[in-house]
């Protein structure tokens, strides 16, 4: 089955790590935005095949109005046979979060909420340029859940500037005190030419060292675990059950759909790449192809990335699935890069392939280098 991305490119004010495609200060493009996200899916490959996740991303999809996420969806759900059970994702930032909003969300199909909380330190949200506060953050999450959407995912950072890992572990409390069913939980990556990264080159603030931050990432696995939250892929932390479907699709080498400007796209064996400019975007989308890159992967390249993304999860490698997938054997491939994997104890076996080992998961980039071959 699919899964469908939709890409909001929009945010209140561009926040000092973030090198996403998205834009402050430019809310006069969202109405056309969204008539033209519609004119595109009407347009899209695909009709007619069933979809099961669909996922609003950004940028800040919550800046959009119900009616906006509405006209959306429907356009979706006509050009596509949307299952009934399917999960519908929007991302949204503590401060669009209230009552009413939950409310209309829920009545279009919304059932899944992956809020930006980053932080419960309100000296951590400014410096990081956040537009909320720690009681929002944790208000926001108790709207939801009041409002009767109960799978909720908030998204934590570690390794800030100026933090300690007694400041990591009290996020940690609070966050695993409130009801979510899933956390995506990551080590800030100072992106080139960010503000933070200016911040930094010129010693405004200070990162932790390698050591502290290693302490971080320990506490949060051992904490998350703890809480019964399940390790299922390298950030993403989940109660039994509640693993993202959609970015599930990602790591598992599956089909998706991406829609909006620069949305990626996983279909038929091409990987396709939308136009970045918005305006473009709005003038183009419907009325000719708003594809920027299109690549045919080769069946090498697809297996060296059938295997990078699949090791980012806990069940690892499926030979079998491999097999179905490529005609040829894990063993035939990899087999040489496995054994040396598992004599530096980074890959275990698993009943049906390898995974990381607890070691792997803290040098990942290195293990995933050593399935690209020349
Ligand atoms: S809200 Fe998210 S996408 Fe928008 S600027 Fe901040 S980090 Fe980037």
């Amino acid at each position: 089955m699919l899964g469908v991305y939709i890409h909001i490119p929009f945010c209140q004010k561009k926040c000092r790590y973030c090198d996403f495609p998205s834009y402050g200060g430019v809310s006069y493009f969202f109405s056309n935005y969204v008539k033209a996200l519609c004119r595109e899916i009407v347009y899209a490959a695909g009709a007619g095949e069933t979809v099961d996740t669909i996922y609003l991303g950004g940028g800040t999809p919550s800046l959009l109005t119900a009616r906006q996420v509405e006209s959306i969806l429907c356009a979706v759900r006509n050009h596509f046979s949307v299952n009934s059970s399917a999960e519908i994702t929007i991302e949204a930032n503590p401060n669009n979060i209230t009552d009413t909003y939950i409310q209309d969300l829920r009545s279009i199909g919304v059932n899944r909420f992956s809020l930006g909380v980053q932080s419960f330190s309100d000296e951590q949200l400014q410096r990081l340029g956040r537009m909320h506060t720690a009681e929002e953050g944790k208000h926001a999450v108790m709207t939801i859940w009041e409002g009767g959407i109960s799978n909720i995912s908030a998204d934590l950072m570690f390794g800030l500037p100026g933090q300690s890992v007694a400041d990591v572990y009290t996020d940690l409390r609070i966050l695993t005190q409130l009801p979510i069913t899933h956390a995506s939980i990551y080590s800030l990556i100072v992106e080139d030419h960010t503000l933070l990264w200016d911040d930094i080159r010129h010693q405004r603030v200070f990162l932790p060292d390698e050591r502290e931050e290693e302490a971080m990432a320990a506490l949060v696995h051992e904490n998350m675990a703890a809480e019964g939250f399940e390790h299922y892929e390298i950030s993403s932390y989940c109660l039994p059950g509640f693993r993202s479907r959609h970015n599930s699709k990602y790591w598992q080498y599956s089909p998706y759909l991406g829609f909006g400007v620069s949305a990626h796209s996983f279909y038929q064996n091409k990987r396709f790449a939308n136009i970045a400019n918005i305006p473009e975007y709005i003038h183009k989308a419907g009325v000719s192809s708003v594809v920027e890159t299109s690549v045919s992967i080769e069946s090498r390249r697809a297996a060296e990335d059938y295997c990078i993304l699949a090791l980012r999860m806990c069940d690892g490698i499926d030979y079998e699935k491999f097999h179905i997938l490529f005609s040829t054997t894990v063993e035939t491939e990899f087999g040489d890069i496995i054994e040396r994997l598992f004599a530096q104890q980074l890959l275990v076996p698993t009943p049906s392939g390898c995974r990381l080992s607890k070691l792997g998961f803290s040098y990942g980039n290195y293990v995933f280098e050593q399935f690209i071959r020349d």
